[in-house]
């Protein structure tokens, strides 16, 4: 039996940490979207082994019980008593440590592909909680639609549709190492987002306020490390975005257009400075499986 899943990337709209948990982990609240950047995760079950395997055309990523698909197919595997064996093969097309959360994207296809293959019939709310002890960004993954985020990443609300903006979503060269910012937080210092009202904005579908009211908490302890983010939000800025912030822990920049024309402006002027450069719409998953 074998499934093909998409794994789109996410975009962090509004990001706030409101405090740490005694285990360390960050209290969140963010709206977040799944673009139309995405991996391809194809899965294919097998009864003559139980191994798990993972494949992917790059080269550098782990193949093995480090790649979050490999966790996500093994967490199912071991909970449900499940005999079968499991081949990931992995198209990567997100770009890594870039803040769009790839790998959980990868291990959100893993959750949502073995629910149909081994008909677990575990609802998405159940594969967000599985999804949690494998990464923060993984129960948004699997419901990969725009969401209010809140807890350590397993609250998912979906919202209303984001279809008329586009997104231009530039790749600083830099890698960024999530836990080594996520050490960096100082909430007492950091700048805390409204986050309730980009919820709100998106739920009347009032873009100008939206674009008004994002904001990223961690975006000033990344851009500190690497200026180029100022320099490339900047840049989004001057050609037009109506807002530029970047993703998560960084380093990715994305701006907001209305239009397309102007999306496709802010795109082609940006390629100048910027070699990984894309053009993209929102995506929700939620809104194809319906
Ligand atoms: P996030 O914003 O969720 O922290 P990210 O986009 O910054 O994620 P990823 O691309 O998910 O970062 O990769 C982060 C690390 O995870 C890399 O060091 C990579 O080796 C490891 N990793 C494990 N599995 C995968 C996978 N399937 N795809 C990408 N990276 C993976």
């Amino acid at each position: 039996m074998e499934i093909l899943e998409k794994a789109p990337a996410k975009l962090n709209l509004s990001l706030d940490a409101l405090f740490r948990h005694l285990d360390g982990d960050p209290e969140w609240k963010m709206v977040m979207t799944a673009i139309d950047l995405a991996d391809y995760v194809h899965i294919q079950t097998s009864h003559s082994s139980s191994d798990i395997k993972v494949l992917t055309n790059t080269g550098f990523l782990p193949q093995d019980q480090r790649n979050l698909a490999f966790q996500a197919a093994k967490v199912l595997q071991s909970r449900f008593d499940i005999q079968e064996g499991v081949t990931i093969t992995i198209d990567k097309r997100i770009p890594v440590s870039a803040g769009m959360g790839g790998g959980s994207a990868d291990a959100g296809a893993v959750l949502r592909g073995l629910n149909q293959l081994w008909n677990l019939n575990l609802s998405l709310q159940q594969l967000a909680e599985i999804g949690l002890e494998i990464d923060s960004d993984v129960p948004f993954c699997v419901y990969s639609c725009p969401a209010l985020v809140e807890g350590k990443g397993e609250k998912i609300t979906p919202l209303g549709s984001l279809n008329p903006l586009w997104f231009v979503v530039a790749k600083p060269k830099a890698s960024v190492s999530t836990p080594s910012i996520l050490k960096q937080i100082d909430f007492s210092e950091i700048q805390h987002w409204d986050v309730q009202k980009v919820v709100t904005a998106i739920q009347n579908a009032d873009w100008n306020t939206l674009t008004t009211c994002m904001g990223n908490s961690l975006e000033p302890i990344t851009a500190q490390k690497y200026p180029e983010i100022t320099r490339i939000k900047d840049k989004m800025l001057k050609f037009g975005a109506q807002a530029a912030q970047m993703s998560g822990t960084g380093p990715t920049v994305f701006g907001i257009a209305q239009t397309e024309s102007r999306a496709q402006h802010i795109y082609n002027s940006l390629r100048g400075f910027c070699k990984e450069v894309y053009l993209v719409r929102p995506f929700n998953l939620m809104a194809c499986s319906n």
